[in-house]
């Protein structure tokens, strides 16, 4: 990947142009309201980029919603450059009186990171069990849709490019419906519309380093966060065909959520440490713990949530972590929190988390005899932010 040095303002190339052309008439020919995905990485930020652009020159042009999620186990970097962005974008929104708005999303408490981890147990995410990007971004920016625009019919713009992997270029030619649209797999009414399609990593970096943004200023803080963590990054998710992509997991480098376990080595925390942010040791040390420890047998019940026993190629499937694991989890992470000195986890998680171990612990003792004594965890022991 070619970073770029500075942020120069060197003559805009004319595929950017034609680019800006297209964004341009998709949106003035309109007559449905716009979500734009915004994850603030390079690529969701050179649409939105564009999508302003488009706003300002037609007023009349319908509402767009710039829709980014957090999951609440975001890279701490990444999530205060996006608050901070987002304020920018509000400011100028409202100084230029855009018909813009700005939104974030986070997953309902039942549905966060750790609730499901600790809580309910669930095994850290991987291929085979991917349960956390439809819970964390998919479900959130669903029901953001439909709260604020219902069942109407719906244009989205997002980020992808073909050249960011091979299994995304076969996804989004499975999905096309034309050059630059494809369907959205759930909701019928809407236009997923790609205008960066075509464009390359270098063609990215180019674009962002030659342009001011339309709030001024440049995108240099954004270049900088690339270079030290020589990352790419896990998109805003709003559809489910992105399931079958890597997304967030299996490339790298990439931004995503600090916890993610469906990269074998998170390079972008690992740059980040090499760039001097030694405070995110501790998560890094956290991330691949929960790594090693996932297929470990031993932290894991024979059985489901359900109580059932199930077997696959006559092997037996193991189910959920067991009640003592999930509290090792959980100890190590108000740890890391003590450590870093940020809030990892909420006291409310912690409460549902207490709340499901006992519905568990008591499920399994009555249905299945399993008798599974259980330590509170001691909160006394550690500082809550
Ligand atoms: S970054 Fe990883 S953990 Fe987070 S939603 Fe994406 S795949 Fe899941």
């Amino acid at each position: 990947m070619n970073m770029p040095k500075n942020g120069n303002a060197a003559k805009l190339p004319s595929q950017f142009k034609n680019i800006q052309k297209l964004v341009d008439d998709v949106y003035r020919n309109s007559t449905s309201p716009w979500v734009v995905t915004y994850s603030g990485g390079k690529d969701s930020s050179v649409v939105l980029d564009m999508f302003l652009r488009s706003a300002k020159k037609y007023p009349d042009g319908k509402h767009i919603y710039v829709v980014s999620n957090n999951t609440r186990v975001e890279s701490p970097l990444v999530i205060g450059q996006l608050e901070k962005m987002h304020k920018i974008l509000r400011r100028y929104i409202e100084a230029e009186g855009l018909k813009v708005s700005v939104h974030m999303t986070e997953p309902p408490l039942y549905d966060s990171f750790w609730v499901n981890l600790i809580g309910k147990g669930y095994p850290a995410p991987n291929q085979m069990f991917r349960w956390c990007t439809s819970r964390l971004k998919i479900d959130p920016t669903s029901a953001f849709i439909d709260r604020t625009i219902g069942n109407k019919d719906l244009m989205m713009s997002v980020g992808t490019r073909a050249a960011e992997s091979a299994s995304r270029k076969r996804n989004i030619d499975k999905h096309s419906v034309s050059e630059f649209f494809s369907t959205h797999t759930t909701r019928q009414n809407t236009q997923i519309f790609m205008p960066i399609r075509y464009l390359t990593d270098d063609d990215v970096w180019e674009y962002l380093a030659s342009v001011t943004p339309p709030w001024g200023g440049d995108y240099m803080d954004l270049i900088n966060l690339y270079r030290e963590a020589y990352g790419g990054e896990c998109p805003v998710v709003a559809d489910a065909s992105a399931l079958s992509q890597p997304s967030c997991g299996e490339r790298s480098p990439r931004f995503g959520c600090w916890t993610c376990t469906l990269v074998k080595d998170d390079s972008s925390l690992q740059g980040l440490i090499a760039s001097g942010y030694m405070n995110l040791k501790p998560l890094y040390d956290f991330r691949n713990w929960l790594v090693e420890t996932r297929d470990d047998i031993t932290t894991r019940l024979p059985f489901n949530r359900q109580g059932q026993t199930r077997y696959k190629n006559g092997l037996l499937v193991y189910g959920p972590y067991r009640l003592e694991h999930r509290l090792e989890i959980l100890t190590k992470l108000m740890t890391v929190q003590k450590t870093v000195g940020a809030n990892l986890i909420l006291d409310q998680e912690i409460d549902l988390i207490h709340d499901l171990w006992e519905e568990d612990r008591v499920f399994f003792q009555r249905y299945i005899g399993v008798r599974i004594p259980l330590n509170k965890f001691d909160e006394s022991e550690f500082v809550t932010f």
